[in-house]
């Protein structure tokens, strides 16, 4: 498997064509066919869309360099989602084969993201795998699925879905629970009615007392200058958070 180690370079896709329609749909996605059914014989194995390094675009470490390590699959469909490119497809990688490639960029900081990186039985394994290695490592997760068992070493960044993500009823809101100071809850904000319901539940649940807060504008739906407004007027305790590879980078995927 090939994947790139520059920006400028192409990257090598994981062909969707040799996996018939994976479609994702919970915890225990995979198997979907021929390919994948030694899943539970091969514990340390996990399916990967794409690993790559780049700049951080989110969160409270933007900007630093950091390598993505993209799981394969997600059970939600948000309208906005900027992945679907890995709801499919993807290869199977073992641990090491993983902990190789990331360790050939030479970066400190590594984020597991997807799709729903959580989706994967073997994702708190890698996770683990990574702290063990001396990384600082982020996970991405929509907050749809269960991450207080997820190794403590880990700064969770957690989606709470808005409304108009589509995906609002998916929110596991006992995963608030386990959130801790070095955690991000982010709401990805889609107009003015989004707004509103992310500062009642920010302010319910004393969400910035608990952790970080990211309000993001959905990109190409909210204007970042207007959520920044509404933030100062009423006087949040939230950081505004503009995606830094849309802006460098727009839309492409692998950034
Ligand atoms: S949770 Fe993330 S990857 Fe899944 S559909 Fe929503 S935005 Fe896309």
């Amino acid at each position: 498997m090939i994947f790139s180690n520059n920006r400028t370079e192409g990257r090598h896709y994981l062909s969707s064509a040799r996996w018939p329609a994976a479609v994702v749909t919970g915890h225990d996605t995979f198997p979907p066919d021929r390919y994948t059914q030694n899943t539970m014989s091969v514990p340390n194995r996990l399916r990967i869309t794409e690993i790559f390094h780049s700049l951080q675009g989110e969160s409270s470490t933007a900007g630093l360099p950091t390598v993505f390590v993209r799981l394969t699959g997600c059970p939600l469909r948000c309208c906005y989602c900027d992945t679907e490119y890995a709801f499919n497809g993807g290869e199977w990688m073992i641990l090491p084969e993983i902990l190789d490639q990331v360790g050939s960029y030479g970066a400190h900081y590594v984020t597991v993201t997807g799709g729903e990186p959580l989706a994967q039985n073997n994702c708190p394994a890698l996770l683990e795998s990574l702290c063990d290695a001396g990384y600082r490592v982020s996970l991405e997760t929509s907050g749809a699925l269960d991450i207080c068992g997820v190794d403590p070493r880990v700064v969770r960044v957690m989606d709470l879905k808005t409304p108009a993500s589509g995906e609002v009823e998916r929110n596991r809101m006992a995963n608030l629970e386990c959130l801790r100071a070095q955690d991000e809850v982010k709401f990805v904000i889609c107009n003015r009615d989004d707004f509103k319901w992310s500062r009642d539940l920010v302010k319910k649940y004393r969400l910035a007392e608990r952790c970080h807060v990211l309000f993001s504008p959905a990109y190409e739906r909210q204007d970042a200058g207007e959520l920044a407004g509404w933030i100062l007027a009423d006087r949040l305790p939230v950081r505004l958070q503009l995606q830094l590879h849309k802006i460098l980078w727009g839309g492409e995927p692998g950034h």
